[in-house]
Formats: structure tokens, C-alpha cells, sequence
């Protein structure tokens, strides 16, 4: 049992029933209770991960592999050529199952499931949240999961080699390097 309030660490147990598509030793493929349409089925890590944040590379790696193979069997057993493949991470994005999971939703003409309705950005906008987000994302590739393996989740729970550390970097060169505007540090944990 990974976390015993959870309703997914239940299945996996075998302590509550799920009717199960397929299962390696590291995800689990079951039909979601509540369809969007038959064939909706939810693939699983077998180990509690809350989230895609927490979830390490190698097992979100086999998540995508068993998305595939589960992908064909829906598509060719069922005769579907329409599926959306959907995750929600946290409350506010609709998750309200805390065990991470990617939804496979097979689709039909008119079946009356919307998507997300977008809103344009204002002018410049664009721009500044991609800086943003490329800083960050630059930080966490050089910096805390190369540099500092096991400072966050994603190092800590992953048993894939971090990508190649450089060497003889100066941590402020790598700031610098990161951002044009003052950035705070995070924090170092060893
Ligand atoms: P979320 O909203 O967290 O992305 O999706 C959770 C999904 O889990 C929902 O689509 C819901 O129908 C499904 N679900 C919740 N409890 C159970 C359960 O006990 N068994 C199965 N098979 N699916 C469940
Ligand atoms: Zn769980």
C-alpha cells in the first residue's frame, strides 16, 4: 500500500475492484467509473505520485509508453479514431483524485464534451510569460536537477541520471547566464 487514504493506492492493492485494461510493473491502465464515453480509461503510476510535479522522469517516461500501447487498444478495439488524452494537476485544474493520472477519452461527433475556451493575450504579453517561464524552466534543467540531485521531487524520486552536470560552473554565471532581471537564489539543500 503506498498511501492509504487514496482510492487509485486501493485499486492497485486490489483492495477495491477496478475493471483493469492492462499493468507492467510500473503503471496500471482501469476504465474510469465515470466515462466521458465507454473505452475512458485512466493510466496510472503504481507508486503514489500526487502530481506530473512530483511524478519522477523514468516513471512518467513508462506512462507515456503504456499511453500508447492503451491509446491502440481503445482506437482498434473500439473503432475510435478520436480520443483526447488530458491531465489534471491540482485542484483548480479539475484534478479530485490526488494520485497522478492521465485520462484517455475516447471521442464521438457531437458528443457534447467542450474543450476549454482560450482568452488572447494582451500585447507584450506573450512575450513576458515566455521569459518567465524559459527562466524558471532554464533553473530547473541547470540548476536544480543537475546540480543539486535531490533538492527537488522530480531529482529525488527519479532514478534516471540527472543530465550532464557541467563542470567548473560558477553558480552566478548560471544566474546570470538565466535571466536578465535580479532573481532570488532558491535555496541550496544537501
Ligand atoms: P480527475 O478529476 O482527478 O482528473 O479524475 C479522476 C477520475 O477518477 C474521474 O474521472 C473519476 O470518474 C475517476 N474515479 C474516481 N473514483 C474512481 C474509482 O473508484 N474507480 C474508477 N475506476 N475511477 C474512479
Ligand atoms: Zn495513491
Amino acid at each position: 500500500m503506498n498511501d492509504t487514504n487514496c482510492i487509485f493506492c486501493k485499486i492497485i492493492a486490489g483492495e477495491i475492484p477496478a475493471t483493469k485494461i492492462y499493468e507492467d510493473n510500473d503503471t496500471l491502465a482501469f476504465l474510469d467509473i465515470v466515462p466521458v464515453n465507454p473505452g475512458h480509461t485512466l493510466i496510472i503510476p503504481k507508486k503514489h505520485f500526487e502530481n506530473i510535479f512530483e511524478t519522477p522522469d523514468d516513471i512518467t517516461l513508462k506512462m507515456m509508453q503504456t499511453i500508447k500501447k492503451v491509446a491502440h487498444g481503445i482506437k482498434d478495439g473500439l473503432g475510435i479514431e478520436n480520443m483526447n488524452i488530458a491531465m489534471n494537476n491540482g485542484i483548480h485544474s479539475g484534478q479530485t483524485v490526488f494520485h497522478a493520472h492521465i485520462h484517455l477519452m475516447p471521442r464521438h461527433q457531437g458528443d457534447g464534451y467542450e474543450l476549454w475556451h482560450g482568452k488572447k493575450y494582451e500585447d507584450g504579453e506573450s512575450q513576458k510569460i515566455a521569459e518567465q517561464i524559459k527562466k524558471a524552466l532554464f533553473l530547473f534543467v541547470h540548476y536544480f536537477s543537475a546540480l543539486i540531485p535531490g533538492s527537488v521531487p522530480f531529482a529525488k524520486n527519479s532514478s534516471v541520471a540527472p543530465p550532464p552536470v557541467e563542470t567548473n560552473v560558477n553558480l552566478s554565471d548560471i544566474f546570470l547566464r538565466s535571466t536578465s532581471t535580479a532573481v532570488s537564489p532558491p535555496p541550496i539543500i544537501v
